[in-house]
């Protein structure tokens, strides 16, 4: 896997699952301390240009990766991974609706939970319309586009939880976990750390 991969982007939720032995639960909750560099700010502008209907700089950093072919009722994504027609698609965007988006609970900084909730909320209709479009540019954006630099992932099966340093995941059995880290991690990020972690790890 090249580094750039490993960067915690959305789209992560719908492959990471947990590492404990015996455990293996899928998906993971994602709780976002901060974005990295100038994410926060492009999440945010992004969100200003969408609510007046405008995605033109999500497609432009998008490179061609999204085609959305209304004539032919075709999409192709990085959602999809492939060239889908549009019934197909549409369950297959409820499907990452719910594995990636779903599993954002909290970003800290406030900046993606506006478009987060249109993704959510958005229904697609059985057609390729307009706002259809839109969305597909939205949500492949926010999967793809912007790191997370500070955060959290827990398991709610096993309860385990796993840091996100400077945009890496470390997702560590429980042999293999760096016990100073986890605790200056928590100490760290404390006022943003679900409780029940804290209080598990005896963090005050
Ligand atoms: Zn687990």
């Amino acid at each position: 896997m090249e580094r750039e991969e490993l960067n915690v982007r959305l789209w992560l939720l719908d492959i990471l699952a947990c590492p404990a032995d015996g455990c293996k639960h899928y998906p993971l909750k994602l709780s976002i301390f901060e974005w990295e560099d100038d994410s926060a700010k492009r999440i945010l502008n992004a969100g200003e240009s969408y609510a007046k209907g405008d995605v033109g700089n999500m497609k432009k950093e998008l490179k061609g990766s999204v085609k959305v072919d209304k004539a032919k009722e075709i999409v192709e994504d990085e959602l999809a991974r492939s060239s889908m027609e549009v019934n197909k698609y549409i369950s297959l965007f409820k499907e990452k609706v719910n594995s990636i988006f779903r599993n954002v609970v909290v970003d800290e900084t406030g900046a993606s939970t506006q478009l987060i909730n249109a993704i959510i909320n958005f229904n697609p209709p059985s057609s390729l319309d307009e706002p259809f479009e839109k969305a597909i540019y939205l949500a492949n954006w926010l999967a793809f586009k912007v790191n997370v630099q500070s955060g959290i992932l827990v398991c709610e099966k096993c309860g385990r939880f796993y840091p996100i340093i400077e945009t890496i995941p470390h997702m560590l059995p429980d042999d293999l976990r760096d016990k100073k880290e986890d605790k200056e991690f928590l100490s760290k990020w404390r006022k943003f750390v679900p409780k029940k972690i804290l209080e598990a790890e005896g963090i005050t």
